[in-house]
């Protein structure tokens, strides 16, 4: 594995950046219990840099963690043309762990079964994730750590809204839809353009993910283009709208499962704030306090 060397200050950038990302993981780790004593958790690796920096990140912390638990790498070889399958395995046995490559021919289910031309990523993940499910449980894994990151689940909580007409993102913890394993996704407060800069730092040996030929999901890169001009255009909006999303005020929001309004009335008392949302200044000043606590947490900016 070619590795260029890094200069002093690329050396300082990444001592920095990694230690604001083991800090980023492990306060997700905190807020959601996401790792306990005795866990055995299967961290899936893709090969590309969110899952690389999962794992990373994750060893670091267990040399650290104050409980035990044990970490086991798992690559999927879905046996797509030009896989280059000698990858991962050298890769892995340069860290000292744990790993099992897992082949499963599911691209040529995909081929067999969806027409030419047609999106293939449903099948492929609803494919991949069963025999991810199979796989923590022949291992005895108690977690599955995925590699999604804050803007992920920023773009999931947007693609959910605009085209499937629920506030819904992507869960920093929940049980699988088989109802049988924890998922988790420590990368949750973490952000990609981050993750995009200590991949290069760490010279992770990315696998391309366009292997298989399909074409990448349009809405989302549509969505992500959107995030990424307004963002552009005030800085600290993606940062507001991750606050957002761990602050919600159901009160607010239209949903009457959620918020019991049919028994609101003179005698219930001012609700969170009362009928002040639309207040020009109250947005702003709550704005504005998000993007400066957010930047208070980011003193330490690397790029
Ligand atoms: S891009 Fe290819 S490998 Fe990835 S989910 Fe879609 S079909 Fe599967």
């Amino acid at each position: 594995m070619n590795s260029t060397a890094l200069t002093d200050i690329q050396k300082t950038q990444l001592s920095k950046l990694e230690k604001r990302l083991r800090h980023n993981v492990g306060q997700a780790i905190a807020e959601y219990n996401m790792i306990e004593d005795g866990d055995k958790i299967m961290v899936c690796l893709s090969g590309g840099k969110d899952s690389y920096a999962l794992l990373s990140i994750l060893m670091k912390l267990k040399e650290s963690a104050p409980i035990n638990f044990e970490l086991i790498a798992v690559n999927l070889d879905q046996k797509q043309p030009g896989f280059p399958e000698h990858i991962l395995p050298q890769y892995l046995d340069t860290l000292g762990i744990e790993y099992h490559i897992v082949e499963e021919d599911t691209y040529a289910i995909v081929k067999d079964k969806i027409p030419e031309g047609k999106t293939t990523c449903s099948l492929c993940s609803r494919l991949r994730r069963a025999v991810l499910y199979k796989t923590a449980k022949n291992l005895g894994a108690t977690k599955i750590a995925l590699g999604h990151h804050r803007d992920d689940m920023i773009e999931t909580l947007m693609l959910n809204m605009f085209y499937g007409g629920k506030m819904k993102a992507m869960p920093a913890k929940l049980v699988s839809d088989n109802g049988e394993h924890v998922v988790i996704r420590p990368l949750a407060f973490c952000k990609e353009s981050e993750l995009i800069y200590y991949g290069e730092l760490k010279q992770f040996p990315i696998i391309p993910c366009n292997l298989c030929g399909s074409q990448p999901n349009m809405q989302r890169q549509n969505i992500k283009r959107m995030l990424n001009d307004w963002n552009e255009q005030s800085p600290g909006r993606i940062e507001s709208m991750f606050t957002a999303m761990r602050n919600i005020v159901p009160s607010h929001l239209c949903d009457s499962n959620l918020f019991d309004f049919k028994s609101i009335d003179s005698s219930s008392g001012v609700i969170n704030g009362g009928d002040v949302a639309f207040d020009e200044s109250e947005i702003n000043n709550s704005f504005n306090n998000s993007t400066k606590h957010n930047n208070e947490l980011n003193v330490i900016e690397v790029k």
